[in-house]
């Protein structure tokens, strides 16, 4: 395939890496993840700070970041950040399922949404919201909570979404020995809500 010809883009990478996706729906599974540059979201409890500002990360042409990927067994590629919807993301995404990869996205949806997936993970953020158009899209909604308004605000999404969205609710990181115990009632009361862990956080892989 000759993708030099074909894709011109280039991206700002901070990360890319090949590890088991540690949350949500595809949790468990090995995935390759391509961390963008970028992010105007603002979240207070952000653990990638370093990802905000793109221009402090090298930009990657999308046929190099291909046979990265290429260079592992991976059949999936998760695009994350940052907010990877700051970029337009359809010649990248164009290019991994062109190479027989599924491709994936963690997004806030607060830009336009781009590219072609085949599983979109929305997570949104009360600091900046996602915008409409991602909502009928999105395969799963993974709520970050930090505090019991988080679980109104995890229902608001919920009825935004489409009937068969999975629905997750996952403590964040440094507040989870308090919000843990609150989401283990809350989808006890709510069964259509499922737990997301941060795996890979506790079995020591990036
Ligand atoms: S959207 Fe993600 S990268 Fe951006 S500030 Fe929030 S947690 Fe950090």
């Amino acid at each position: 395939m000759e993708i030099n010809t074909i894709y011109t883009a280039s991206l700002p990478v901070m990360e890319h890496f090949y590890t088991l996706q540690g949350e949500g729906f595809h949790q468990g599974r090995a995935a390759y993840f391509i961390r963008l540059g970028g992010c105007d979201v603002g979240c207070v409890w952000c653990d990638v700070k370093d990802s905000w500002d793109a221009g402090k990360h090298p930009k990657m042409s999308i046929e190099n970041l291909v046979s990265e990927v290429k260079k592992t067994p991976s059949e999936m590629v998760v695009i994350t950040g940052g907010e990877p919807l700051m970029h337009n993301l359809n010649e990248l995404t164009t290019a991994l399922q062109a190479a027989g990869l599924e491709t994936n996205i963690e997004t806030s949806g607060a830009h336009p949404l781009s590219g072609n997936w085949n599983w979109i993970c929305l997570s949104p953020k009360k600091f900046k919201a996602p915008l409409p158009g991602i909502l009928p899209h999105a395969n799963e909604l993974k709520v970050v909570v930090f505090n019991k308004s988080d679980f109104d605000w995890a229902e608001k999404y919920a009825a935004l979404v489409s009937p068969h969205c999975k629905l997750f609710l996952q403590p964040e990181w440094d507040k989870a020995a308090t919000v843990t115990p609150l989401i283990i009632d809350y989808i006890k009361a709510h069964p259509r809500w499922e737990l997301s862990l941060q795996v890979h956080k506790y079995i020591g892989v990036p």
